[in-house]
């Protein structure tokens, strides 16, 4: 049978580039998982993907309420889970005061981390009942949490600390907005430090599940794709100057597509199968296992991180 994939965030970019390779294939039927159903419905059309080849569902990260109602609406279409893939995120790199989720979270690690941890978590019963071949759960990561790099180690560098703010419930006004507790707001850090925490989640997911359910949990970093969304919040000469930098200077530009099809690999290539795994791309284009900085895989923040997250999501 075909296999049923659920993507986040695929109303642009990533997201939609993986959707579309994984739809071509007929393999899959892709669940785009979207907080603006008449975009992501538009996108797919645009992007040239045959009716039927995939669903949209309304899913905003932004609020667990949605999270809970997405997974129930998933639940009664009868349709059942192979793959799910956390890559929706937003990226406020200019921002000096925090936004806020609709539980009261800063926005970066509460869409990304929080809204995410919430799905994988409910999610991993679906997969579990799966009777694919090789099912996976994978959640993008960046090199920019990663300070073992030279991107990562651009500032404002990532770092949770000892969790402080996270602990503090990330509100801001009472507390801090940051995960490390620090006072002041930074959305390029917030970002960078909601990426690590989906690196870590992942190497949890992998070391509580895997063994006992054979599933697989991988990351991945797909390459700067520095063409997409996430860059819209950016100053305007940024926006201007970061293609032609990635692509002449570092070397490291992908395209959307190419990015796609790396997504898609990780999604259902049989040859990708191992857990616990963090995916990164050579010049050449072939897939290899990167290491990850010691925050990134450090087994204690791992836990610290995942109790916490479970009180923030009402799980515990
Ligand atoms: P885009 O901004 O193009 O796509 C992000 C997607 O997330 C959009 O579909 C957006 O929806 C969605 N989204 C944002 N907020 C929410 C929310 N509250 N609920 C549901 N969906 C939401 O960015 P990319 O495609 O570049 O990023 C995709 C992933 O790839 C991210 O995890 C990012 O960290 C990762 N990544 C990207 C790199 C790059 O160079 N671009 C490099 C490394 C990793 P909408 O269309 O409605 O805005």
């Amino acid at each position: 049978r075909q296999g049923v994939v659920v993507i986040t965030g695929a109303s642009s970019g990533l997201g939609l580039a993986a959707a579309k390779a994984l739809a071509e294939t007929g393999k899959w039927h892709v669940v785009m998982a979207c907080r603006d159903f008449l975009k992501a419905a538009t996108a797919a059309k645009a992007a040239g993907m045959a009716a039927g080849s995939y669903t949209v569902m309304h899913l905003d990260l932004a609020s667990l309420d949605s999270v809970r109602q997405f997974v129930d609406n998933f639940r009664r279409s009868g349709m059942p889970l192979d793959a799910l893939v956390c890559n929706a995120a937003i990226y406020r790199p200019t921002a000096r005061q925090p936004t806020f989720t609709a539980d009261g979270y800063e926005m970066s690690v509460g869409v990304n981390h929080l809204g995410h941890f919430l799905l994988g978590r409910l999610m991993l019963d679906d997969l579990k009942k799966s009777d694919y071949p090789s099912r996976r759960l994978i959640i993008l990561g960046s090199i920019t949490g990663n300070t073992n790099t030279l991107a990562g180690n651009v500032p404002p560098k990532a770092g949770l600390g000892d969790l402080r703010g996270l602990a503090g419930g990330l509100r801001g006004q009472n507390g801090s907005a940051m995960i490390d507790g620090a006072e002041s707001f930074d959305g390029a850090k917030a970002y960078k430090d909601s990426k690590i925490c989906n690196m870590l989640t992942m190497q949890e997911f992998h070391r509580r599940f895997h063994e006992e359910t054979g599933i697989t949990f991988a990351s991945l970093y797909p390459g700067c794709i520095a063409t997409t969304g996430l860059f819209r919040e950016h100053i305007p000469l940024f926006r201007l100057l970061f293609p032609p930098f990635q692509r002449f200077v570092t070397k490291g530009f992908v395209s959307e597509a190419e990015s796609g099809k790396r997504l898609a690999q990780v999604v259902g290539d049989p040859s990708l199968t191992k857990s616990g795994v963090y995916w990164s791309w050579n010049k050449d284009s072939a897939s290899f296992e990167n290491q990850l900085s010691q925050e990134a895989s450090d087994p204690e923040k791992a836990r610290k991180l995942w109790d916490l997250s479970e009180k923030l999501v009402g799980l515990a």
